[in-house]
């Protein structure tokens, strides 16, 4: 979860967090969920010889419930004592044959070597024999205990033979890498492990294909037409909308699309869109310059690649960095923190040394341009986010982040064992 707090929201007093620390051959990395957990509660890592899922479980978690009850019944016999009553004798034989309990328990938590479980019981059993009365002996007999600790003996076993298994050879191999051995990302590759990094895994590193939707047809569609468009500007401002339509029909005709009700939807919405994008760029100040233009940069160890639809230069000589959406308009609001157009601007700085003050998103369903709100630290940010994906993909960290939202429109959701609906 991004908000370690909220996990422990349901907490009435305390809240136990645990991880299992891998054997001393393997690496030992502890996620960067886990670190902020620790930071925001200012906790200290206690390192257990047990594994500890939970409060009930394992010898030490066992100790201390008992303790618990043995102060407890201590307390009980004790009132008792002051007041005898015709039980009391069973009431004080039963409270020491608890302390016995926690004795067995202490020893059993403290025994040198790989003893197993039971052996170590029975030798422990045997010693108690010597000091319990016979009527303390028959409420050891009575008790529950012994086989409650072979049962959770084994049920960790299982466990842990259940995590052996569950872990994954290494893709180490199929990581998307460079020549050089560096990852290689994209806006696309950082915006969807940020989606869902188990997602991402499908895409980039098992390399599953994903159907594409008519959307995605269309977008593509759109954005070819606009680059021939303005790769083949038109001679005169009359020829100007029947050239885009003209690319238009072309294309549609030969990207395959067919006559269902959405798709003739989506070529009215084009269509009249079109015009507008033509009535806005015979008044815009701007003039492209550059067209599918690419970048590849260096954050830390990682290349960072991609490529911009559109540069324009403006009169007062600032270049603007341009991103067709055909998808549905965001307002400057919802642009608060997008992380594309930021990471453009310092493309625009590293890999093409020039400064792009603004960048902005061309709905062209919608004939408007939108730019994205810019702040001082963005280069910081998205190289932040940079290092932090890079990270979790050469650590091999792709936990699943499900929502019925996300995993509404992924493609993997027929194979992937966490989705949500
Ligand atoms: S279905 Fe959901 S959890 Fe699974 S990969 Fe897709 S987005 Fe992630």
């Amino acid at each position: 979860p991004h908000d370690w707090s909220r996990i422990g929201w349901p907490a009435r007093q305390g809240l136990v967090l645990s991880r299992l620390q891998r054997g001393e051959e393997s690496e030992d990395r502890r996620s960067r969920y886990y670190e902020q957990a620790l930071a925001g509660a200012e906790a200290e890592e206690e390192v257990h010889d047990e594994e500890l899922f939970g409060p009930a479980e394992g010898l030490h978690a066992t100790y201390r419930t008992l303790r618990e009850q043995v102060l407890e019944a201590s307390w009980r016999a004790g009132r008792e004592l002051s007041e005898p009553r015709l039980d009391t004798a069973i009431d004080v034989n039963r409270a020491i044959a608890r302390y016995l309990e926690l004795l067995k328990l202490a020893a059993l938590a403290q025994r040198p070597g790989d003893e197993p479980t039971a052996e170590a019981i029975e030798a422990v059993n045997g010693l108690l024999r010597q000091v319990a009365t016979p009527e303390q002996q028959a409420e050891l007999d009575a008790s529950s205990l012994d086989s409650y600790l072979l049962d959770s003996e084994h049920e960790r076993g299982r466990r842990l033979e259940l995590i052996a298994a569950r872990e994954e050879p290494s893709l180490e191999a199929f990581l998307p890498r460079r020549g050089d051995g560096r990852l290689s990302l994209s806006a696309s590759d950082l915006s969807l492990y940020l989606t869902c990094p188990l997602k991402y895994k499908f895409a980039r590193v098992f390399g599953i294909p994903q159907e594409p939707t008519i959307n995605q047809r269309f977008g593509i569609l759109i954005h070819n037409v606009l680059e021939r468009f303005h790769k083949e500007p038109p001679e005169s401002d009359g020829d100007g909308l029947r050239q885009l339509t003209s690319l238009f029909e072309t294309g549609w005709r030969r990207t395959g699309f067919g006559s269902t009700d959405d798709e003739l939807q989506f070529r009215d919405r084009a269509r009249d869109a079109l015009r507008l994008y033509w009535e806005r760029e015979r008044v815009a100040e701007g003039v492209p310059v550059w067209l599918e233009r690419k970048f590849d940069f260096k954050v830390g160890d990682h290349h960072v690649r991609g490529r911009v639809d559109r540069v324009d230069r403006r009169p007062d000589g600032d270049y603007e960095l341009i991103d067709y959406k055909t998808g549905e308009r965001k307002t400057e609001a919802e642009l608060e923190n997008d992380l594309q157009l930021a990471l453009y601007r310092l493309a625009a700085r590293e890999a093409w040394e020039i400064e792009a003050s603004t960048g902005s998103y061309y709905y062209v369903l919608d004939a408007d341009k939108v730019p994205a709100p810019t702040k001082p630290d963005d280069a910081e940010r998205v190289e932040r986010t940079v290092l932090e994906v890079g990270e979790g993909i050469l650590g091999q960290d792709f936990e699943p982040r499900p929502s019925p939202t996300v995993c509404g429109w992924c493609d993997y959701r027929l194979i992937c064992p966490a989705a949500e609906s």
